[in-house]
């Protein structure tokens, strides 16, 4: 039965065309059969279609059926109204049952599968349709009745049949704007399409063929009903359209082109262009037009009001999303860096707490990525619990957690860490999967107003590697030597050539005492690096890589400088008092140290005497010919040069009276075995006589306790250097031991 109801419709418009079109008898009679049989059986295969039809599409087809059904109903009241009355029965009773179809067309478009599902996406596509209908109003007004004579449309019902026309575009733009994007397209609805096309057509043709009086029943235009019936029916044969997921289609969904959004607005430009020719010839707007116009503004105010709202929700809802992590809710990197730079702007310290999923990637390799998802959903919510407001949980991606501690806080971020770690600990039941996984925790802190936010996050990921490195399961905070470790040579190359410029370089001073008065004679100047993440370095630990890279020279010359500066600060007072700095093997082959020095004494206004420079043993045996004339020059210039580290060189004693040098420092391995060691004092005593012969004067370097120093006295050293006198300090410390002299 169903399979012949297409075919029985289509002989019916072909029989009704064939009929009309000829102009055979009784042609009113059977154009309003045809219409009324095509229209049952439209409704029929709308009805069998809901019934076979999945879910999705169900009311869809039955408010088709409802729709069609309502057209042969009004076809039928209109054929029982023309055979008992005669004329075109324009009843309302009549328009009502037509317009009701239009209706609940209109809604059957508005819940076909590819219809916004939201409700306010529904009122906005039925505005859209409601914007181009209105508009249609003083368009049609101008195009169809403008030339009828103004009696003929005092019958209300006549001059209101262009609403057929309008409705038709109602639905028709209804279903363009629902259809446009999705894919695949429902093939279904490319009929409904070519149906409402058709009967917006013939709508028109028959307002404006009624409007001049130049209609009768049975005009062959009457074929155009049944046709577009008979296409619905052809709708319903179309397989269901596959299947929307629920998921959120909003990303995947192709926005429209420009046109389909302007679309409902074009119209409206056309509606105003047609009120202005409406109101040319007689200086008056015609009511229908100004009512219909009304509804027009009325219907855009309400759309943008919508939309407007819809693009304030669509707002918040990306910056939720763009904040957030979708797999447990929690805020993610973006957010959490945010957070993170205002909190180190702020007054308080800020600490860090980074947590390391240990052996997540197996999870994921061996029991898949849904149990890993539901893994790290199960660990977000053990941390927020266990974090319960004393910061701020993260997910900065992957299986990468932090938690941000920021405010006026009851605990310390390491009791924080052990509260995760117990919180984290696999507990029979909460297992939420079968799976249990560990976490490391790292730790940085850093004091308020720190403005580097990446250092804080670096520290903490260094410390969380510690963590790591140290067993799992644990957790780490960063210290300066964890810190130092991390940090690469090439990096501390690159970080040290910035060093001499940006002024991170420091000197310290170690004096130099009289041993028989204690009194300070001379400074050695040492100098240190303060990295701006690894803190104060040694020289011990940059100076191999400055030498190395030969940025050794720009850095003595900057020592050279400094000190001879600081020198000046004492230069009235004491002019005596010396300084010395240490002179790279590099630095001493460079012709260009003369010049240095020269300017540097020059500059502070001092006597270059005032100066020493400190060489090594090895520098100095390595030493060319060129190497000692430019010792010979700077002694010839007054400046005082000292062999370093005497005696663990060659020590081949030989060369001592060729270097122009005016003292000795004793290495201090020598002085520090001067107790228990009869060589070592045997060596040190050799030396200082030694010294003696060439007239050089002896500093006993690294005394540190009471023994050492009576032991150098005793054997006759001039000078002594070490702890025992005083450590390295900045010049403040300095001038404190030098005043100590004076009183
Ligand atoms: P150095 O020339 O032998 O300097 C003396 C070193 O011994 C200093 O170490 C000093 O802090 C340390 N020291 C002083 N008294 C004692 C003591 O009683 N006991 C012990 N154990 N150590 C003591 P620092 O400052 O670490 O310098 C290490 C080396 O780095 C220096 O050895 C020097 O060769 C080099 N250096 C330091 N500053 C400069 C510089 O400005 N330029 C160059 N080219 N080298 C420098
Ligand atoms: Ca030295
Ligand atoms: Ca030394």
């Amino acid at each position: 039965m169903t399979r012949l109801v297409l075919p029985l419709a289509a002989g019916l418009v072909l029989v009704e065309a064939a009929w009309l079109v000829a102009a055979l008898p009784a042609a009113a009679l059977v154009s309003d059969l045809g219409g009324l049989l095509v229209a049952g059986l439209a409704a029929y295969s709308c009805a069998t279609a809901a019934r076979r039809q999945p879910r999705s599409v169900r009311l869809f087809w039955i408010l088709l059926a409802v729709t069609m059904g309502l057209a042969a109903l009004g076809r039928t009241v209109w054929t029982v109204d023309r055979l008992t009355g005669g004329g075109l029965p324009h009843t309302p009773l009549v328009g009502a049952t037509f317009v009701a179809g239009i209706f609940t067309g209109a809604a059957a478009l508005l819940c076909s599968a590819a219809a916004p599902r939201t409700a306010v996406g529904r009122a906005r596509t039925l505005l859209d349709g409601l914007i181009v209908g209105l508009a249609m109003i003083p368009i049609g007004w101008v195009l169809v009745f403008r030339g009828v004579a103004a009696a003929d449309l005092a019958d209300p019902l006549r001059a209101f049949g262009q609403l057929y026309p309008m409705l038709d575009l109602v639905q028709l733009t209804i279903l363009v704007a629902t259809i446009g994007p999705h894919r695949p397209r429902w093939r279904a609805m490319t009929f409904i399409g070519a149906s409402l096309t058709l009967r917006a057509v013939a709508d028109v043709g028959y307002v404006s063929l009624a409007a001049r009086g130049d209609y009768a029943a049975g005009h062959p235009i009457d074929v155009c009903w049944p046709l577009s019936y008979l296409l619905v029916a052809a709708a319903t044969r179309c397989p269901p359209p596959p299947v929307r997921d629920d998921t959120d289609d909003a990303a995947e969904t192709p926005l429209p082109p420009w046109w389909r959004v302007a679309l409902p607005y074009l119209p409206v430009v056309g509606a105003v262009a047609a009120v202005v020719l409406a109101h040319r010839p007689t200086g008056q707007i015609p009511q229908l037009v100004f009512m219909g116009m009304m509804a027009l503004l009325a219907a855009l105010a309400v759309r943008h009001g919508l939309a407007a709202n819809e693009n304030l929700r669509l707002v918040v809802r990306l910056r939720r999303l763009a904040y957030t992590d979708q797999l447990t809710g929690l805020p993610n990197r973006l957010m959490f860096t945010r957070r993170l730079r205002a909190a180190l702007s702020g007054s308080r310290p800020v600490a860090v707490l980074l947590l390391d999923l240990d052996g997540f990637k197996q999870v994921n390799d061996r029991f898949g990525h849904a149990t890993g998802d539901l893994v790290l959903t199960g660990i977000a919510e053990r941390m927020r619990t266990a974090v319960n407001g004393d910061g701020t949980v993260a997910r900065l991606g992957g299986d990468e957690f932090a938690v941000l501690v920021d405010r006026e806080r009851a605990v310390s971020p390491e009791a924080l860490a052990r509260r995760l770690l117990v919180a984290l600990r696999p507990s029979p039941g909460r297992d939420e999967v079968g799976v249990h996984v560990s976490a490391s925790i790292g730790i940085a802190e850093y004091g308020p107003q720190h403005a580097s936010h990446t250092d804080l996050l670096r520290d903490a990921d260094i410390a969380m590697y510690a963590a790591k490195a140290a067993g799992k399961a644990a957790y780490r905070s960063c210290t300066p030597a964890l810190r130092e470790s991390a940090v690469s040579r090439a990096e501390l190359i690159a970080d040290l050539r910035r060093a001499v410029d940006e002024g991170q370089l420091r000197l310290e001073f170690q004096p130099i005492v009289d041993l028989a008065t204690g009194a300070v004679t001379s400074a050695e100047a040492l100098v240190r690096w303060r990295h701006p993440r690894l803190g104060t370095l040694s020289p011990d630990r940059f100076l191999p890589l400055a030498e190395e890279t030969g940025l050794i020279v720009p850095i003595d010359r900057w020592v050279i400088q400094e000190a001879c500066r600081a020198a000046a600060t004492w230069r009235d007072r004491m002019p005596a008092t010396s300084v010395s700095v240490n002179i790279a093997a590099a630095h001493l082959r460079r012709p260009d140290l003369i010049a240095t020095v020269a300017a540097a004494t020059s500059t502070a206004g001092l006597t270059p005497s005032t100066l020493t420079l400190e060489l090594t043993e090895s520098a100095l045996i390595e030493g060319s010919e060129a190497v000692l004339d430019r010792l010979r020059q700077l002694r010839e210039l007054g400046v005082r040069i000292a062999i370093d580290d005497f005696g663990t060189g060659y020590s081949a004693l030989s060369y001592l009276h060729r270097i122009p040098a005016t003292e000795l420092k004793i290495d201090r391995s020598f002085v520090a075995r001067l107790g228990d060691d009869a060589r070592a004092y045997a060596t040190v005593e050799m030396v200082t006589k030694l010294a003696g012969a060439f007239e050089l004067s002896v500093v006993a370097e690294g005394v540190e306790t009471e023994r050492q120093h009576a032991a150098v006295t005793a054997i006759g050293c001039v000078h002594g250097q070490g702890y025992r006198y005083g450590h390295p300090g900045d010049l403040a410390r300095l001038h404190a031991a030098l005043a100590d002299r004076d009183s």
